[in-house]
């Protein structure tokens, strides 16, 4: 079995998740007393969220490639990078890094092709939403077409992420502020929504949507474990 890298902390509220996800996978898989072997470097999330906030992207890819060095020199594999949003500097760790990406958009994309659908809606951070990176491998490897929100309601989305989920704090008036935009997207056209930042199925699930929802934490961490039981 592989060692998977999991780069987390951001937030550790979804990284949690990662860790027990990739545990059940392999108990599921072997049975009896098996669990993943993994790593994980969980950093600071204040750190993150004031770079990315004030648009500090060079050091926070230089953050990404210095962290995934320290997960390779612990014997990590392949990197599991906990969060759709530093995605954003997947091209940067495919071409420098000290581990191989398992991409979180393609554990989605191939989710989203076994079920048939070529067009959803994607919710996520603002940067996830409005920077090309997550629509782009979405529709370059899997040729689906990404519908995201309207300006006000990408900027209630983020909020909602930054100000609530990756603090723990679970509210029903932004849960059904996340019906209303899964809602609105659905009657866009979107068959299915790309639940796109890892805090947000902690908030929102099947019920809150008239079409299938793809939980990128579980796909994700579904596929670590695939990869690493694959050897
Ligand atoms: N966990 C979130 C994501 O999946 C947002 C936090 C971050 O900016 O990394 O995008």
């Amino acid at each position: 079995m592989l060692t998977i890298g999991l780069l987390g902390g951001m937030s550790w509220e979804s990284s949690a998740h990662y860790y027990r996800i990739v545990n059940q996978a392999v108990r599921a898989a072997l049975g009896g007393t098996h669990s993943a072997r993994s790593l994980m470097l969980s950093v600071d999330f204040a750190d993150v969220e004031a770079l990315q906030h004030a648009g500090e992207w060079q050091a926070l890819g230089d953050m990404m490639l210095r962290e995934t060095a320290r997960l390779a020199a612990g014997g990590a594999d392949f990197l599991v990078l906990c969060t759709n949003t530093m995605h954003l500097f997947a091209p940067q760790i495919e071409e420098h890094g000290a581990l191989p990406l398992l991409h979180i958009a393609d554990a989605a994309g191939q989710a989203i092709r076994s079920r048939g659908l070529q067009r959803v809606g994607l919710i996520g951070t603002r940067f996830t939403m409005e920077e090309p990176f997550y629509r782009e491998r979405l529709a370059e490897r899997f040729g689906i077409e990404t519908l995201v929100p309207g300006p006000e309601a990408r900027e209630a989305i983020h909020r909602v992420i930054y100000d609530e989920l990756v603090q723990g704090v679970i509210r029903d008036e932004s849960r059904a502020i996340y019906r209303d935009v899964i809602a609105a997207l659905a009657d866009a056209g979107a068959q299915g929504i790309v639940l796109g930042c890892t805090e947000i199925p902690l908030l929102v699930g099947e019920a809150d949507s008239p079409v299938p929802l793809f939980d990128t934490t579980d796909l994700h961490a579904r596929a670590a474990a695939d990869r690493a039981l694959a050897g």
